[in-house]
């Protein structure tokens, strides 16, 4: 039998961690964890640290209060030794589940040193998409997609030549908000924004699937991924989500891919990639009636689509100027400064206030980072 593979976990602690947890539960003779990180979450760390046996781990801010570390041979902090662990020289494959532009860095560095990553971090390719495709191949390294959706079409292209993709549909469930009254958007609360009908996730990525500005990101993810034009991408809403994406070939025929609506079972093909094994929870049902339907989005109602399809197509750094936008004015609502609509509207000026460059390096994406989120701040506190 092959000696289990080596895995380091960036942001063990989240929704993402979660699930890669579940999995490595399920599969202990075939992954073993060496690395894993958290940002605040210290003693949920050291729980994890502890259950696997971890030889490293890392706390990225420092925590609230003293605690011990009795099985941690390392527990550093600053994100320095984020980029340490992501390239740790016993693990063959990185999970980068870290949130943020945070994650840029780590992945970066698992990639020059040549690791495989399992990537479920959205900023590294929504911001530095060119640096870390460049990096993946000049290094010899794969990229594996972990969110369900370019998992999903990953496991559709199933090593089908480029030339042979038409098109790439991610599906989209339309959130909370799907038939809700449109002239009545502007008024939904905080609390009916974080209500997600399928998907269990943190606050922030629940507040971008009911706006669709999370598909708006996970459409530039995908142009990174699979190398493919803005025209060439497509959403589609389904509700059940069960069907995570579509890959529509140049013969005209789509392939789906189909699971239950948890991170689970993309995760658990990312990681055991190319391998197939038993899942952590039960398959779909089709002694029960299933209804899968699709429905074109209205960009009336989900403007942020609208935009981030528009930074897609104008190119250059207008995906970063995006994301710059989008976070600042999701923090705004969610701290009730803002109205839900108005999260379109910092985007939008933003997006139009904004020149956009050529990135060459994550300095330069920093530095637009920081200034992009610095327009969007000036038109929260007009709004505001
Ligand atoms: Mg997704």
């Amino acid at each position: 039998m092959n000696s289990p593979k080596k895995l380091v976990l960036l942001g063990a602690t989240g929704s993402i961690g979660d699930s890669t947890l579940r999995v490595l539960r399920k599969h202990p003779d075939k992954i073993k964890l060496v690395g894993v990180s958290a940002n605040k979450q210290a003693e949920k760390l050291l729980k994890i640290a502890e259950e696997f046996d971890v030889p490293h781990a890392c706390l990225t801010h420092a925590p609230e209060q003293n605690i011990s570390v009795p099985r941690c041979t390392q527990l550093n902090t600053g994100s320095k030794s984020l980029e340490e662990l992501a390239a740790l020289d016993q693990a063959d494959i990185v999970v980068v589940a870290v949130v943020g532009a945070v994650g840029l860095l780590p992945t970066l560095s698992a990639l020059k040193a040549g690791k495989d990553i399992v990537l479920a971090n959205k900023e590294s390719l929504v911001m530095g998409g060119n640096i870390i495709t460049d990096a993946a191949k000049k290094y010899g390294a794969k990229i594996i997609p972990a969110d369900s959706e370019h998992n999903a079409v990953f496991q559709c292209i199933n090593g089908q030549p480029h030339r042979a993709i038409e098109s790439i549909v991610l599906t989209a469930s339309g959130g909370p908000f799907r038939e809700f009254p449109i002239n009545n958007l502007a008024n939904v609360s905080i609390e009916q924004a974080l209500h997600h009908p399928n998907w269990s996730m943190g606050k922030k990525i629940t507040i971008d699937s009911a706006t669709m500005s999370n598909k708006g990101l996970e459409l530039i993810e995908a142009r990174w991924l699979f190398d493919v034009d803005p025209d060439q991408l497509e959403v589609v809403i389904h509700p059940p989500s069960i069907v995570h994406g579509i890959v529509r070939f140049v013969d005209g025929c789509c392939l789906a891919q189909m699971a239950p609506p948890s991170m689970t079972f993309a995760m658990q093909n990312a990681i055991l990639f190319p391998d197939r094994h038993e899942a952590v929870e039960p398959s779909l049902d089709f002694s029960q009636p299933l209804d899968l339907c699709f429905t074109p989005p209205s960009l009336e109602r989900y403007p942020c689509l609208r935009l981030a399809q528009d930074a897609l197509e104008q190119g250059k750094s207008a995906p970063l100027v995006f994301n710059a936008a989008n976070e600042v004015a999701v923090d705004a609502f969610l701290m009730n400064r803002i109205g839900f609509l108005d999260i379109s509207r910092i985007i939008e000026c933003t997006l139009n206030d904004s020149d956009y460059i050529y990135t060459h390096s994550i300095d330069d994406l920093l530095e637009h980072d920081t200034s992009s989120r610095i327009i969007a701040s000036r038109h929260i506190e007009r709004i505001a």
